[in-house]
């Protein structure tokens, strides 16, 4: 199996063994100082401000975007949304289930974020903005930059799910100004899905202990409380964070700028690779952890999918909705090497010569 997916992706050797070793009990010095270290590597690989902390949440992204708005948001916050795909738009629909007051700025499929589009929301009252660095639905990289100017103009408590974009583009949550960065487990960290990372600052801190949550499980409050001691409230998905002790080091070993230039390597290759196929690149500002496709022959974009899957053993990503037979992605993070794109842009080509492509 091959897979491009942009998670769950493939999983180095190492790591996959930690999966298959039995499970330590967990109210342990030695587990807490395990915990305490994982909390101390991603703070720094995320760039995080002095004094931030870091929630370790059993539960996927969606739950940490859920609990991230519901333990940092209040009826006193007025809420912008950058919705430029499916993942946007799931931020505004936590918004809607908590009864938030929230807006949303809406982009064009492929679209980047510019300047124009911020102009109608500034000054308009705005106390916080949610967004997905990378919207993982469509490929697209927003500027941090011009979010940071925007925020910093309007005073506005930022959230950033930067889940798809961690290790594979450059970030800096202190220089962002922003105030949680959501990661989470299966993306390019390459560790079984479960898990996922809420990195706090002072200030998100500071309206998690204010704020009273109708919620027993996502009471942040709590994990701050445990998180001192490097404990969770309730079991967490213990092999996963020995998993990610490892990760962390092996990241750490082969330096953060080395791990983000090798996943622009690996893009950067495949998309040379597909440039005489009936294949184009969707979008003009690109994360490096995706490509999405568009084929510009007349062949449906999901079947291409189907028959990677069934003639070769290869995951591509489709989509879904009204993108599903237009555009597929393909992923550049994980345990996959400059061979294995090879090997997908043949499956390719030889797609492209019997006509299916
Ligand atoms: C993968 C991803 C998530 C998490 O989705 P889950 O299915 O809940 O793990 C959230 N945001 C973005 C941008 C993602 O790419």
């Amino acid at each position: 199996m091959l897979n491009f997916a942009v998670g769950p992706v493939m999983i180095e050797r190492e790591i996959l063994k930690i999966g298959s070793e039995q499970i330590p009990y967990f109210r342990t010095d030695e587990f807490s100082s395990l915990l305490l270290e994982n909390q101390e590597l991603l703070l720094d690989l995320v760039g995080a401000p002095l004094f931030s902390r870091v929630i370790f949440l059993t539960g996927s992204g969606t739950a940490a975007m859920e609990a991230a708005v519901l333990n940092t948001l209040t009826d006193k916050d007025k809420v912008l949304v950058v919705n430029g795909g499916t993942f946007g738009k799931r931020f505004k629909e936590i918004c809607d289930v908590y009864q938030l007051e929230s807006e949303e700025l809406r982009l064009n499929h492929f679209e980047p974020l510019t300047e124009k589009h911020l102009e109608p929301f500034d000054s308009q009252g705005f106390t916080a903005l949610l967004v997905n660095v990378h919207e993982t639905s469509t490929g697209v990289l927003y500027d941090m930059n011009l979010i940071k100017r925007f925020c910093e103009k309007n005073g506005l408590f930022l959230i950033v799910d930067a889940i798809s974009s961690f290790l594979a583009d450059p970030y800096d949550m202190a220089d962002y100004g922003v105030n949680v960065t959501i990661l989470s487990s299966q993306k390019a960290l390459a560790l079984p899905p479960g898990m996922s990372y809420v990195v706090v600052d002072q200030e998100a801190q500071a309206r998690i202990m204010d704020k009273k949550v109708n919620s027993l499980y996502f009471k942040f409050q709590d994990y701050l409380r445990d998180g001192i001691r490097g404990q969770t409230p309730y079991t967490p998905a213990v092999s996963n964070l020995i998993q990610l002790n490892r990760r962390l080091k092996m990241i750490e070993s082969r330096g953060l700028s080395n791990v983000i230039k090798d996943v622009a390597l690996m893009a950067t290759d495949f998309r040379c690779k597909i440039a005489d196929l009936p294949l184009k690149v969707a979008t003009t500002s690109p994360s490096n952890a995706l490509t999405a496709v568009i084929p510009t022959c007349n062949i449906d974009a999901y079947n291409i999918f189907t028959f990677l899957k069934d003639e070769y053993g290869i995951f591509v990503v489709p989509s879904g909705g009204e993108l599903r037979s237009k555009m597929f992605r393909v992923g550049h993070i994980g345990a996959i090497s400059l061979e294995d794109n090879l090997t997908l842009v043949e499956a390719l080509r030889a797609m492209s010569l019997k006509g299916l492509l």
